[in-house]
């Protein structure tokens, strides 16, 4: 009998322990006010409920019993979840939420940290998470494409589309003399925009608010034969220029094959810095240069051995090769592939993991950080090799992130160098055990001379005790040079017609 009772007992404080963590809420800022929902921790991962959020922003919320299958819709969003697992559908794109959507107490629970980006990305409120404070914000009304002008210029069209920050953006022109502008995780004011609507230039506007990115789409009078594109600033806005027909230039818009055939097959590969320039150095000596080397040599050993493909290194001893030699090397091969190693640096000396880049604006200011710093040892390569005396070092040396940037970036195979990227990305995440940084973008002057795909592989922090030791074994180089080479096929397979 009394066992009994200390059962019950015991099992009354599990209820109550139960229903004491159920109860646990989160402060969400909403429109001025504050409102509660529901969280659990599980792991140091903390779970929201995600059918209080939809209380909050509005939409519906389907159960599929059965299944297990939860849809959320609200107006043309469409997002399917799986009780269990860490999947989840936006449109036909499948994304990892990294840790599994949950069922509680008849609710739909998601882990915040990884959940709270993407629907920053998909509803139009600003969603911000502060894992601090435990505060979960929504912000009405915010958009990162505010504007649209169009004019018309003694030489022809000029339209600017304003933004709040640099983005990564394409522009493609399409039949019928549509323009299209498509920003990478932009946010459409879209009354503003389609308010822009000007008959003496235009038949049509468009804007569209799509999965992750946004598009405005113009119809032109113009037949847009010559046109080109930069990033401005002050303010920020893409501009694009159309010059009246006449010109004898090519259209810039034709659809890059990658390379001089339709094979992949010409892989360039860079070694950074070299000679002269050390790039970074560990806190053992452990010199940049070096190590970028072996990880490249081993590297185009195992792509040669691989019969379908031609290697060219850019550097294969420790030499001095300017950025001009190095984007030279690529272009006269006609690369399919440029992939520069290198190995990151950091003041913070326990910041560790590696990093694949590829060429777009810098989204924050980490890339912006090694992006500045890769550039400014070229600058310093250019300087000490006295081979850039025509130019004004000055005005470079300025602020060398700044210039790319203003500098027209190269957008035309930004697509599939991102898609190298993630193929780089996957492969690291499978064999190397140091932390993912993952994929980001950054203007490096490097890869926006060579005119095909192209990443900059920053394989580890020299910079970290740990890291630096890795960057000299034998063992950590073969496994990046495998991983490369793995993706490396990948892109043959989806990219060779
Ligand atoms: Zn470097």
């Amino acid at each position: 009998m009394l066992n009994r009772k200390i059962l019950i007992y015991i099992f009354s404080l599990f209820v109550l322990f139960a229903v004491s963590t159920t109860a646990k809420t989160i402060n969400v800022s909403v429109s001025g006010g504050t409102e509660k929902i529901n969280y659990y921790e599980k792991d140091d991962i903390v779970y929201f409920s995600f059918s209080q959020f939809v209380e909050l922003v509005g939409g519906l919320l389907d159960w599929e019993i059965i299944g297990h299958k939860i849809s959320y819709k609200k107006d043309t969003t469409n997002l399917g979840f799986l009780i269990g697992s860490s999947y989840f559908e936006y449109y036909d794109n499948i994304y990892n939420l990294t840790y599994p959507a949950e069922m509680k107490d008849g609710q739909l629970y998601l882990p915040i940290e990884t959940a709270v980006p993407f629907l920053d990305r998909i509803f139009p409120q600003k969603i911000t998470w502060n894992k601090k404070s435990k505060k979960l914000r929504i912000d009405s009304e915010y958009f990162n494409i505010n504007d649209l002008s169009i004019s018309s210029k003694a030489n022809g069209i000029l339209i600017e589309l304003f933004l709040s920050t640099a983005l990564a953006y394409d522009v493609f022109v399409t039949e019928g003399n549509w323009i299209n502008i498509s920003v990478r995780d932009g946010k459409l004011n879209r009354t503003q925009i389609l308010s822009r609507r000007d008959r003496r230039y235009m038949y049509d506007l468009k804007a569209h608010q799509i999965a992750g990115a946004a598009q405005v789409s113009i119809r032109l009078k113009t037949t847009v034969e010559n046109w080109h594109h930069k990033i401005q600033y002050d303010p920020t806005r893409i501009q694009i220029s159309i010059e009246d027909a006449g010109f004898e230039i090519e259209p810039s818009d034709t659809p890059g094959s990658i390379g001089p055939d339709d094979r992949i097959d010409v892989i360039v590969i860079d070694p950074g810095h070299g000679g002269k320039q050390y790039g970074a150095v560990g806190r053992g000596g452990t010199r940049e240069k070096d190590v970028a080397l072996s990880i490249s040599k081993r590297l185009a050993k195992l792509i040669r051995k691989d019969k379908q493909f031609k290697v060219i290194m850019t550097r294969d001893r420790n030499e001095t090769v300017t950025l001009e030699e190095r984007a030279k090397i690529a272009n006269e091969a006609g690369a399919d592939l440029f992939i520069s190693i290198h190995a990151n640096s950091n003041v913070k000396r326990h910041v560790r993991g590696w990093n694949v880049f590829y060429l777009a604006p810098a989204r924050n200011d980490s890339a912006r950080a090694v992006a500045q710093f890769e550039n400014s040892s070229f600058l310093r390569d250019q300087e000490s090799s006295g081979k850039n005396e025509n130019n004004d070092p000055d005005d470079l040396y300025n602020d060398p992130v700044l210039s790319i940037l203003n500098d027209m970036i190269m957008t035309e195979f930004q697509a599939e160098s991102q898609d190298f990227a993630k193929m780089v990305d996957k492969e690291f995440r499978r064999s190397l055990k140091i932390p993912a940084r993952g994929v980001d973008m950054a203007g490096f002057f490097v890869l926006n001379k060579v005119f095909t795909p192209s990443v900059l592989i920053e394989c580890a922090f020299i910079s970290n005790k740990t890291e630096e030791k890795l960057l000299k074994s034998k063992s950590f180089q073969q496994d990046v040079a495998k991983s490369i080479y793995k993706a490396i096929m990948r892109f043959k397979d989806k990219y060779e017609q």
